[in-house]
């Protein structure tokens, strides 16, 4: 198909060769941010399309007192002298994250990213047994700013997909990737959080 000849609108420039199409105004153009409210909240005329999940901000301006603890007194044998780099398992603070934290509730869509022809490969026997790591992509609103080391925590609902309390968790995910997707004049428009399940 090729362009038309003739201006449209009738309107005929001494200049510029006519637009062939109508021009694009700010109104007409989509509004990413609302489209993204709209799928994940829902309104009144649409269903929510989200669903809730937790989202575990790591405070990472200081890791917690138990990382990398060197016994002391009875404790001396019983540690191991900050060989391992890493915070404790069963710490009271930080859970065993090595950082505090805090959980949050956010409605989120998310979408398998392995590729379909891998997926059966996906599962490998290691040491421990079977092992099946995907890889997920999380997309929230605008404001959310997943970030690096974040976890997003699958949690369990009810039948009317709202969180059961207290929360019951049951994946959990790390963000290898926290992506911001901009548009018009670079407005952030949503985030993209890039995961892979945990193994625990
Ligand atoms: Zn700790």
């Amino acid at each position: 198909m090729g362009l038309p000849l003739y201006p449209q609108n009738g309107w005929v420039g001494s200049k510029l060769p006519p637009f062939p199409f109508s021009p694009t105004r700010k109104a007409s153009e989509i509004d990413l941010r609302a489209e993204m409210k709209l799928m994940l909240e829902g309104n009144s005329y649409y269903p929510r399309r989200g669903h809730w999940i937790l989202l575990r901000r790591m405070d990472k301006r200081q890791k917690c007192t138990c990382y990398n603890r060197v016994g002391q007194g009875e404790e001396k044998y019983s540690l191991d002298k900050g060989k391992y780099n890493e915070p404790e398992l069963r710490c009271p603070l930080c859970n065993g994250e090595g950082w505090l934290y805090e959980d949050e509730l956010h409605l989120s869509r998310r979408t398998l990213v392995s590729p379909t022809i891998g997926l059966a490969g996906s599962e490998q026997m290691s040491d421990i047994g079977w092992m099946n790591i995907n890889y997920i992509v999380f997309f929230f609103q605008h404001y959310v700013e997943p970030k690096r080391g974040d976890k997003i925590i699958e949690i369990e609902l009810d039948d009317n997909a709202n969180p059961i309390r207290p929360f019951v968790m049951k994946e959990a995910y790390r963000v290898a990737v926290g992506e911001p997707f901009r548009d018009q004049n670079g407005r952030i428009e949503y985030w993209r959080a890039a995961a892979k399940l945990e193994v625990v």
